[in-house]
Parts: C-alpha cells; structure tokens; sequence
C-alpha cells in the first residue's frame, strides 16, 4: 500500500476541511496548540461528543485558563461544573492529574507518551493524543474512529473488540515523522466526517484509491463488532425531602458511580426492588407515578422517586438546597431527571405547592 501517498492525500485534505474545534489551531500552524487545552479536551471527549463538550470546554477554560488555576479548583466546585458530562471519574481523575501536573512538574504537561502515562486518568489513547497534537510527537492516536478508518483502509475482517491489536499495528504504519500531530486530527476528522459508520461518503473521501474496503465494494460492513450483550437492569430509589421551599441534596461518597456529585439521597442500585429501607427519614414516603430511565456502561437504571415534605427542616445529614434553583445544583443527568420528575410531581403528590 502506498503509504506515503495516503499520508499526503490526507493531510492536503485536513488543510482544506479540517474541522473547527476550540481546542484546536489551524492545519500547519507555527504554533503548537496549549497542551493543557488538548489534554482538557480529549479528556472531555472521552465516550462523549463533540457538541456535548464545546460548551463544557469553553466553560471550564474561561473559569480555570491554566492547569494551576485547574489545580487550585475547589473539589466540589469542578465537579458541579462537569455535572450533565457523565462519566465522572473522569472529573476525579482530572482533579488528580491537574494536581499532579501543577505539584510534580512545574504546571507543564511532560511532551513524551511514556512520562504522560503515570499521570492520573491519562490511558494510551490519551497520552498519544496529546503527544501527536500538542507536542508534535510521532504518536498514533487511536481512537473509534480512527479504528473505523484503518479497520476499511486495510480491510480486516476480525470482530471488534480482538482486532484492536491489528488495528493499531496498520494505524502505526501510517504515523508519519513530519506534522504527526495534524495527521492524528485528520484521521479522526476522516472518521468524524466522511468514514462515518452506516454510510461513507467515499465519492469524496481523499484516500478512496487506495482503500481496501472501498475496492471490494461494501466499506459499510466493517469494521465488524462482537454482538453487544443486552445491558443488565438495576432499580433504585431517589428520595424528594422537601422543606420549607428547600429539597435535601447530599454529596455522594468520593468513590464509586456518580463519586463526589451532589444528588437527591438515594440508596443501593439493584436488581432486587427496592425498599424504602434508606430513606433518609422515617415518614409517609409517596411514590411519583412515573420513574426515571437512565442508561450506564454497565447497567441500565429504572429509578423511582420517593416524595415526602416535612414542616420544618428536620435534622438530617444533607444539604438543603433552594427548590427554585435546582439547574445551579450540579446534579449529574441522573439525579437532573429524577428532580424533574420531582418538581413536575409535588403538586399532584403532595399537593398545596
Ligand atoms: Fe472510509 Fe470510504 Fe474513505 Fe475507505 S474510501 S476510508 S471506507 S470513506
């Protein structure tokens, strides 16, 4: 295969279409983009969106415009800022890598993939990311779709996810010595915009002559995947403790799912249903008619909201929260849900709002 002409191919095409994105610089600009910005992003950008992230990046960059400003972020401010992003060990991890970064070397992020890797939270994909865009490094960068890209270049038939090995193998045949960071973004831009899943557009796709998948006619089928397993399903309780125009939020252990978010009280996730066993009050609890769905990695969640207002603020560990401000609360989606769900019930179930 040719690769040197595939290189070029693509890079001319990434200099006319690359995408714009706000943690990015130009094709071939003099400068290297703020490493703190590209690991900020890619972070970000793990299993979620580039529409879901741009506003969460533009927020955090303008409130914490350096990795020391990030390090000297207040725990539970950074997480309030990420709620609504999923995946939060992420948050955890980020706190601990800007951290690391300001505290052990000087506020600047190392420029080798090795040095990266013991940081918190920054795997393989990562390091490489940041080595090849920031730092201009021959990293390979591999990311879904850049696995979709080199899986129909090079036509390999193995399933997802045992052919990741092979993937990288052709991915790292590609890597160029000269501008690897810009040729990292055009392969994912490749795969973002032109190699999508269902239907390439390989009529305008700048590396089509030498595309294996292409030649045999049906790129669309690969790469292969391994059937999904259908998701397990866990039920739970919120608990709506409401007082005095205030809701009972509490912020969740710092370990485990949803770590170090604020939420309504809510106990054990599991297949059993539940009882009303961790109620954070004994009282006259009333089920809201319709429940949560939520859907994880690993499980998906049905999750009712149990109801009660009480008089008075009754002592009980928690934070009240004003009713009239729960979009400032920081909850994660989960927890948003379920105090929609509340709000939009209290009248109907505990009536005299
Ligand atoms: Fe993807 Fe089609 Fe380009 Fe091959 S020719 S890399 S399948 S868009």
């Amino acid at each position: 295969m040719a690769v040197e002409n595939i290189r070029n191919a693509l890079l001319d095409w990434y200099d006319a279409n690359a995408r714009s994105l706000p943690w990015r610089l130009p094709p071939g600009s003099e400068k290297r983009p703020d490493p703190y910005g590209v690991w900020l992003s890619e972070v970000m950008l793990q299993q979620t969106t580039v529409a879901a992230v741009t506003g969460y990046y533009q927020r955090f960059i303008a409130r914490w415009p350096t990795v020391r400003a990030l390090a000297a972020a207040d725990d539970g401010a950074l997480m309030s800022a990420w709620a609504g992003l999923g995946y939060y060990a992420r948050a955890r991890n980020l706190i601990a890598c800007a951290r690391a970064v300001a505290g052990e070397h000087g506020g600047r992020f190392p420029d080798a993939e090795a040095a990266l890797r013991t940081l918190p939270g920054i795997g393989a994909y990562t390091a490489a990311a940041i080595a090849a865009i920031a730092f201009d490094r021959p990293a390979t960068v591999v990311d879904g779709n850049v696995e979709r890209v080199v899986a129909r270049l090079f036509a390999i038939p193995d399933p997802l996810p045992d052919a990741k090995p092979l993937i990288r193998q052709h991915a790292e045949t590609l890597t160029p010595e000269q501008r690897p960071g810009d040729f990292a973004q055009a392969m994912m831009d490749l795969g973002a915009t032109l190699c999508t899943p269902r239907a390439p557009a390989c009529g305008r796709c700048p590396v089509s002559r030498w595309c294996r998948a292409f030649a045999e006619g049906d790129p669309a089928r690969l790469p292969v995947k391994r059937p999904k397993q259908l998701r397990p399903q866990r039920q739970g309780i919120a608990y709506w403790l409401e007082a005095e125009g205030k809701v009972l939020l509490v912020r969740r252990p710092a370990k485990g799912l949803l770590g170090g978010m604020m939420a309504l009280p809510s106990g054990p996730w599991t297949t059993e249903e539940p009882g009303l066993d961790a109620a954070p009050l004994r009282t006259d609890w009333k089920i809201a008619d319709e429940a949560v769905s939520h859907v994880f990695t690993h499980f998906a969640l049905t999750l009712k909201v149990a109801m009660a207002r009480a008089p008075a603020r009754p002592e009980v560990s928690g934070i009240w929260h004003p009713i009239s401000e729960l979009n400032h609360a920081g909850l994660p989606t989960v927890f948003a849900k379920a105090a929609r769900l509340g709000l939009a019930s209290r009248q109907k179930i505990m009536g005299g709002v």
